[in-house]
């Protein structure tokens, strides 16, 4: 896709935004990080989300994210995570293809962080 940024990126073999390649997907830092680490695993072929690609693409991605988790583990000792994929228009998604965000969490990064991914709904995110 010409005018995707996710398939611009890897483009260039030497952009030094590209912090880890894998057979199928690139790992990139957020460039509006959520918190300090947080990470993007992205597939090299466009593909809308995590619907439209294959399973070879779903496991390789599994294994990314258990890779970059003991990384980041070590790098910043978060005290845990959230994997998040927004999946289309109406789930937030604003670039239109497949990335899944890891995202490490900090005790006290924000006041009272029960619910985690409900808060995509904030008014629902506390149950
Ligand atoms: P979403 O489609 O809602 O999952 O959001 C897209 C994510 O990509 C956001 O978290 C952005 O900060 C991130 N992003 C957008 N452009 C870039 C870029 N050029 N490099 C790295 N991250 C980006
Ligand atoms: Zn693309």
């Amino acid at each position: 896709m010409t005018n995707c940024i996710f398939c611009k990126i890897p483009q260039n073999e030497n952009d030094s935004r590209i912090i880890s390649k894998f057979k199928y997907c690139y790992v990139i830092k957020d460039e509006y990080p959520v918190s300090k680490g947080h990470l993007l695993i992205i597939p090299f072929h466009h593909t809308e989300n995590w619907f439209t690609t294959s399973k070879e693409v779903h496991l390789e991605i599994i294994d990314i994210l258990v890779h970059m988790k003991a990384k980041l583990d070590i790098e910043y000792k978060p005290q845990g995570y959230n994997i998040g994929m927004n999946c289309g228009e109406a789930a937030g998604q604003t670039v239109m293809h497949l990335h899944v965000h890891l995202i490490p969490r900090y005790a006290g990064d924000m006041e009272n962080p029960k619910g985690g991914v409900r808060g995509v709904i904030p008014s629902k995110q506390k149950y």
